[in-house]
């Protein structure tokens, strides 16, 4: 999938559009989500342009794979949540429903999220 430069992430990235950032790395910038699902959303982007996890795990480095480890870390960290848990994922493509076509990982925390699928 081609990247489109102008997606809302990207011009978060460039500093064109707000962002309640919680935490930043060289490689990743994790924010607030917009329209938050558990009482703590919170979104994980990589700072190259990477339209979803498959472009991700083919062409990014070593050090930007580790870098979004590290920032789980962090918030896990941050929010206090190494022992009440949390959910981490990404949405890919349209059977994924993904919406932003940059990559970014949801971090859902601050109760219990639920069952994983409606299925
Ligand atoms: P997706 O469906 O692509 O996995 O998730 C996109 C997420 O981005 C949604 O949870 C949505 O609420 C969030 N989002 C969309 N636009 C913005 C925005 O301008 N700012 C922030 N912080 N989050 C956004």
């Amino acid at each position: 999938m081609s990247y489109d430069k102008n997606n809302i992430f990207a011009k978060i990235l460039k500093g064109e559009a707000n962002a309640e950032k919680v935490y930043e790395n060289e490689h990743v910038l994790c924010f607030k989500d917009i329209f938050p699902k558990a009482k703590i959303h919170v979104l994980i982007i990589p700072k190259n342009q990477y339209s979803d996890i498959y472009e991700f795990s083919k062409n990014s480095s070593s050090k930007e794979k580790e870098s979004i480890f590290s920032a789980f870390e962090r918030l896990i960290n941050i929010y206090k949540i190494e022992k009440s848990g949390c959910r981490i994922i990404t949405n890919h493509g349209i059977d994924g429903r993904q919406e932003v076509p940059h990559l970014h990982f949801h971090l859902l925390a601050g109760q219990d999220i639920g069952r994983m699928t409606n299925n």
